[in-house]
């Protein structure tokens, strides 16, 4: 199984992605993006991966910070300047 793609517009898709998934491209490259993902696997695959990090970055930043994970970074932060 290749994982090698041929499609012109690999790079454009893929140089694009970040702009495609904050939907800061205009009607035409969200097309072109949407056309080139339907038919490539590879760019796909990045593509995904992407928006899942989006998506764990801004529930992150969302949430509040867990009282744990808190204590852990005050403790790291007290070790740092002792
Ligand atoms: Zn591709």
């Amino acid at each position: 199984m290749a994982a090698e793609c041929d499609e012109p517009n690999c790079n454009d898709a893929l140089h694009e992605l970040y702009e495609y998934i904050d939907g800061e491209l205009d009607d035409d490259r969200r097309e072109a993006i949407h056309d080139h993902l339907d038919k490539c696997g590879h760019c796909l695959d990045a593509f995904d991966f992407e928006e899942e990090l989006r998506k764990v970055v801004a529930q992150r930043c969302r949430d509040s910070v867990p009282d744990a994970l808190r204590a852990r970074i005050a403790a790291q932060l007290e070790i740092a300047t002792d």
